[in-house]
């Protein structure tokens, strides 16, 4: 008997069944390491999809909370922090854009982004009333709200959940042609991931990123980045778009953002299309806050160095390696996908489920997690030390055998 059941039993009894997580029960993270409530020790592959960039505690981000929680945590945007304007310009800095928008989960600064794109077709590009449309591609996750179930293509996140919200259309991803031939009068904005991060880390094709960004200025259509997943170092560049040297038009940002602390989330654009939103038209109580300002500037400032950018990219190259040479052994995995420290590793059909390999690499003391059914999404911190990280290809290796 662990300590474990019992959670476990309260959990089924007392939490809605929206998730179906791993039978593990952390208490306890330091680094790229999490232990349980039985005190045993994982690897952590997945890094809270993301939003662990930096690893668990990271001494840095724990101070920079630390001394902000003692200082003033919440002023609402009725009145100005200290915080908030050095985090804004560092931010803005860090992207090449003008200004931010500060919210506090992904969904909210994806909601936040559709708001600005809409109202940015109205009144620059002069789209007809309510008549503005989005394009979004097959296979996106964008978050969980009503308006962006509505034009998700996964049936379970979608179904149950109408009246959909109208105004989008979605194409194949990474299909350049499919983009042009979708633009309209009325087409405002393209909103992408530069790589899908919950359909299983799938990559476009070379080049995609540079013909969206050329049909989007072509066609007088923002282009939008959600670089939520993607973003803050995780291919080993500050954004996935930086791999092809485009810039999109807006940046959506959260995850990593908030240190791992708290959700901190941000749209970033230049003025001609920030400054479509006037006082009252949009906002968020927590949105913001100096807690997350001090976290988000610390978060920026680490990124603003490189560092972790550039071990990244070699690291990403082990992890690459190291994945390689397991599926040259094992018939286990069917295909490998990778950028930097994020991989999507799909497993052969003829062998153990998703979910049984997510079991096995936790019952060797690794976690990760399976997205549609057959892929496990590698994410482990980029903080993680080659030793760590040579242990989980070793522990990996063993769960595929
Ligand atoms: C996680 C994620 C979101 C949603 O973020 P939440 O903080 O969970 O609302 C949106 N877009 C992408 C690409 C994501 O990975």
């Amino acid at each position: 008997m662990t300590f474990s059941q019992g959670f476990l039993d309260t959990e089924a009894t007392h939490l809605a069944h929206n998730y179906a997580p791993l039978p593990v029960v952390l208490a306890r993270g330091e680094g790229s390491w999490v232990y349980d409530v039985d005190n045993r020790a994982y690897l952590d592959f997945l890094a809270g999809y993301s939003a662990l960039n930096f690893g668990h505690q990271n001494p840095r981000l724990i101070a920079a909370a630390r001394h902000q929680l003692e200082t003033l945590t919440l002023t609402s945007r009725a009145f100005r922090s200290d915080r908030l304007a050095p985090y804004a310009e560092a931010l803005t800095s860090l992207c090449g854009k003008e200004s931010m928008l500060p919210m506090n989960t992904g969904a909210e600064a994806v909601e936040t982004a559709i708001k600005i794109a809409r109202k940015w077709g109205y009144v620059r590009k002069g789209v007809g009333p309510d008549r503005a449309k989005i394009i979004v591609s097959d296979g996106n996750f964008h978050g969980r709200t009503t308006t962006i179930v509505s034009f998700s293509s996964d049936d379970g996140a979608r179904d149950g959940f109408g009246p959909y919200t109208p105004g989008f259309v979605s194409i194949p991803f990474g299909n350049a042609a499919a983009l042009e031939a979708a633009i309209d009068d009325d087409t405002v904005a393209f909103l992408l991931e530069p790589i899908q991060g919950e359909a299983g880390v799938i990559l476009p094709p070379d080049g995609w990123l540079r013909d969206v960004r050329r049909i989007c200025s072509d066609s007088n259509v923002l282009m939008v980045a959600d670089e939520i997943q993607s973003g803050l170092g995780r291919t080993g560049a500050t954004f996935a778009c930086d791999l092809e040297e485009v810039t999109p038009d807006i940046y959506i940002l959260g995850k990593a953002l908030g240190g791992g602390i708290l959700p901190v989330s941000a749209v970033v654009a230049d003025w001609d299309i920030m400054g479509v939103l006037s006082p009252g038209q949009h906002g968020s109580t927590f949105g913001g806050n100096p807690l997350a300002a001090a976290v988000g500037l610390e978060v920026v400032k680490m990124l603003n160095e490189g560092e972790i950018q550039a071990r990244t990219v070699e690291l990403g190259t082990i992890f690459a390696d190291g994945l390689a040479s397991i599926a040259a052994e094992s018939q286990a995995i069917a295909d490998i996908r990778i950028r930097g420290l994020w991989a999507g590793v799909d497993i052969a059909a003829v062998g153990p489920t998703g979910k049984e390999v997510a079991t096995r690499l936790a019952s060797n003391g690794v976690l990760a997690k399976e997205t549609h059914g057959q892929t496990i999404r590698f994410s482990p911190p980029l903080t993680i030390s080659r030793i760590d990280l040579a242990l989980g290809l070793e522990r990996i290796a063993q769960s595929l055998d």
